[in-house]
């Protein structure tokens, strides 16, 4: 897996981990976007201050904070209302650290003109706190030119996806979000041909939990959808190519805000229509849930979806450490049952 390291950032990188803030923006604006599935996992980072490990903490908010505080390279954490803890989360940085700490209002609803409004005016308001670090307000002209630039890197990310293991295309997407880089596909990451398909859906992933491919892997299974937080589920919608140039702004906010399917939308319809088809679609076996411990937002929906697809659903429950005796017990039975 590719390393972004703390001095490439030069303490100038801005970092965040909701799939609603645009790498774009913040680029723009003359930091370092970094959206951070902390695929450099450090144990002692996600157990040291300023979370402590508690009961009633989401074991993901935790490490996310935890390794951004402890990074020197940081210079400030964006974090979206999309779920309480990460609100909290929010409270915390306040509370007990100095790094500068921007809580962006991502709506829930998502049907009219007027929340994706409010959605456009926050990423104003994530200009004007960018702008009050330090950064520069950018110019229509280098807007649209950065968003020309991260476009083009998705999609020869998306050209590589049919040819690689779930595992490496994941990793590629988790260090492309990070570090705005896309390295090319390698021969032996080649997707294996007898594999039983399987997708991946709930709560980002982080970096020991990458081995969940492999468990899955060592019982001839291949992820070829993954529908985590970290997975290609939300990668943003095609920018309108005809607008760009215009109004860039408003092209970057319309592809960000409700183009992609997530739990937390209201209604949040949208996502189990979308996993089905993509169940149809990949003739896929079998669904494994994937959620931290004290996430409500995807343990409430797990009922839904295994009652809404067509084919057999794990639930997988972690707690933020390596994945347990239990967990891969589990994982063998149920790859049992799809044999
Ligand atoms: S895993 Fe769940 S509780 Fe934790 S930050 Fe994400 S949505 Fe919130």
């Amino acid at each position: 897996m590719a390393k972004t390291t703390k001095t490439e950032h030069s303490g100038n990188a801005v970092v965040y981990s909701s799939p609603y803030i645009p790498a774009e923006w913040v680029a723009a604006h003359g930091f370092v976007p970094s959206r951070r599935s902390c695929m450099n996992y450090n144990r002692t980072l996600f157990i040291s201050p300023p979370i402590n490990v508690e009961a009633g903490v989401c074991p993901y908010m935790r490490g996310f904070i935890n390794q951004a505080a402890g990074d020197p390279g940081v210079r400030a954490i964006i974090l979206t209302t999309t779920c309480d803890q990460m609100r909290r989360g929010a409270d915390l940085i306040n509370l007990w650290t100095k790094i500068p700490c921007f809580l962006m209002h991502v709506p829930s609803s998502w049907q009219t003109a007027g929340v994706k409004k409010l959605y456009a005016s926050e990423l104003e308001r994530l200009g004007h706190f960018l702008v009050s670090l330090g950064g520069i307000k950018p110019c229509t002209d280098d807007l649209a030119a950065i968003m020309l630039g991260y476009e083009g890197k998705r999609e020869k990310l998306l050209a590589q996806q049919g040819a690689l293991s779930g595992k490496s295309f994941a990793e590629k997407l988790a260090c492309f979000a990070e570090t705005g880089e896309v390295s090319e596909g390698r021969r032996q990451d080649r997707r294996a041909h007898k594999a039983i398909p399987l997708g991946f859906i709930g709560s980002p992933l982080t970096g020991n939990h990458f081995d969940l491919f492999d468990v899955f892997a060592a019982y001839g299974a291949d992820i070829v959808v993954n529908a985590t937080e970290t997975g290609e589920r939300v990668l943003p919608a095609r920018f309108d190519v005809q607008r760009l140039k215009d109004e860039p702004a408003q092209v970057l906010a319309q592809s960000y805000f409700g183009a992609f399917p997530d739990i937390s939308d209201r209604p949040n319809d949208k996502i189990f229509k979308w996993m089905k088809k993509k169940v149809e679609d990949n003739g896929i076996r079998g669904i494994v849930s994937i959620r931290y411990v004290w996430c409500d937002k995807w343990h409430a929906e797990v009922e839904r979806f295994r009652k809404c697809l067509p084919v057999p659903l794990l639930d997988i429950e972690l707690n933020g450490e390596e994945i347990g005796a239990r967990a891969k017990n589990r994982i063998q039975a149920f790859m049992e049952g799809l044999l």
